[in-house]
């Protein structure tokens, strides 16, 4: 990767404002700085001795991996080469599987690279002696059994054939060879510690719970998936990222139930939170509300359960879920609770670009579910509504009209009723 000339990084340590609240350069400052690129600063961790260094979430949304925060309209293609000693592995965020490259003895190469524009928050990078866990195909299995199950209707095809509303890119929706893809190609690394316990519990998860998101969404915005255990210090118990996922060694312990459900939900974020971006830092709800409301569904059809066990399944974890709401909302201050708190003005900038992210550096908001969750109830209760099947078909034509975009939650709750009035007579609509 290349380095950032000292003058630049002491230009950008200069804008940094890690108080309070963490103000953004402006768009123009931004693409300045990009042609410096990039200093890292992610977490370093000794595994058993080994060292490992990967872009772990932070709490001001990004990965950790810039020593600023970009507002998330500076959209950025990347290409990266990484040299490393020879029993490193290097995963990214980017869009082909690389294979190393030996530059002399002892020494990779390894090339990534993306051709769609993503904010900067979404660059991921980890290097450490992962191994990759191996094991005999599902995906043949699971493709067939999928193909014809997919619930699109004609009306869902005839949506296909729009031209995208995104900035142009080699897009997967636009490709009728991805548009079938049930379960994209995926791997698994992990450390080689835990290599028995992934192929125990979550290498052939992964086929069924990217199979069961693509039939309730259909096409996925990108083209793998890696999936990494990460170190034990690593905070969530899961993070998406284009083309790759980190898992918490927690969630192997939780056996197939907590992998599964973990799984759908970082899966889903592939569609809701990056495909289609916050315009607004604090509108996290946004992804983190759909990917929860989409994890029951997810898994639920990927663990093939009859109508009444999905019910079941599905008041329980509100209940749940309720029951965590109610305590987290009596239990922590009332302005962290808001989900817009930038009210009308979410998704303005100042005249120089610059925008503020609200209570980024609250370590208690961290640990916070209320976004999640009242975004969750959200959507249950528009899908309770407007009736489950319409408004999945309803969600899965918002995705086709805003991939690669980013949308503030008016457009979002916009688009999903005017997708919902189009098809249902007004009389039925109360
Ligand atoms: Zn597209």
């Amino acid at each position: 990767m290349e380095r950032m000339p000292r003058s630049g990084l002491e230009k950008l340590q200069k804008e940094q404002y890690y108080k309070e609240d963490c103000y953004m350069k402006s768009k123009k400052e931004t693409e300045a700085h990009r042609e410096l690129l990039l200093i890292i600063c992610p977490v370093i961790e000794i595994l058993k001795g080994r060292p490992c260094v990967y872009t772990m979430g932070s709490p001001i949304n990004n990965r950790a991996l810039f020593p600023c925060q970009e507002p998330p309209v500076a959209l950025s293609t990347w290409q990266a080469s990484v040299r490393t000693a020879a029993d490193f592995v290097v995963l990214m965020s980017g869009e082909n599987a690389a294979e190393p490259v030996q530059l002399q003895e002892g020494i990779l190469s390894w090339y990534y690279y993306v051709t769609m524009p993503m904010p900067a928050s979404t660059f991921t990078i980890a290097v450490g002696c992962w191994q990759e866990v191996k094991q005999q195909d599902f995906t043949a299995v699971i493709q067939t059994n999928t193909m014809f199950s997919l619930p699109s209707s004609q009306a869902d095809f005839r949506w296909h054939e729009e031209i995208c509303g995104h900035v142009e890119y080699p897009c997967r929706f636009q490709d009728p060879a991805a548009r079938l893809q049930a379960v994209i190609p995926y791997r698994v690394f992990t450390p080689c510690c835990l290599t028995e316990c992934c192929e125990e519990h979550l290498l052939q998860l992964i086929p069924q719970c990217l199979s069961a998101a693509y039939t309730t969404l259909g096409t996925h915005p990108f083209s793998r998936l890696d999936v990494l255990i990460v170190p034990s210090n690593f905070s969530s118990l899961g993070m998406a990222s284009p083309h790759i996922i980190f898992l918490s060694q927690s969630v192997l312990s939780g056996g197939i139930q907590l992998c599964g459900t973990r799984l759908c939900h970082e899966i889903a974020h592939a569609w809701f939170g990056l495909a289609i971006g916050a315009r607004d830092w604090t509108e996290e709800w946004l992804s983190e509300g759909f990917a929860t409301f989409l994890e029951d569904i997810f898994w639920a059809r990927a663990q093939q359960l009859s109508h009444d066990e999905v019910k079941g399944q599905q008041e329980l974890k509100a209940l749940l879920r309720w029951r965590r709401l109610r305590d987290e909302v009596q239990n922590s201050e009332e302005e962290l609770q808001v989900l817009r708190p930038k009210k009308e003005s979410t998704g303005e900038t100042s005249e120089s670009g610059a925008s503020i992210v609200k209570h980024g550096l609250k370590a208690e908001k961290v640990f916070m579910q209320v976004h999640y969750l009242k975004g969750y109830f959200l959507l249950r209760s528009l899908a309770r509504t407007i009736g489950e099947a319409s408004y999945l078909s309803s969600l899965r034509k918002f995705v086709h009209k805003f991939h690669g975009q980013l949308v503030l939650s008016q457009v979002l709750c916009l688009g999903l009723l005017f997708a919902f009035w189009k098809k249902t007579p007004k009389k039925q609509i109360t």
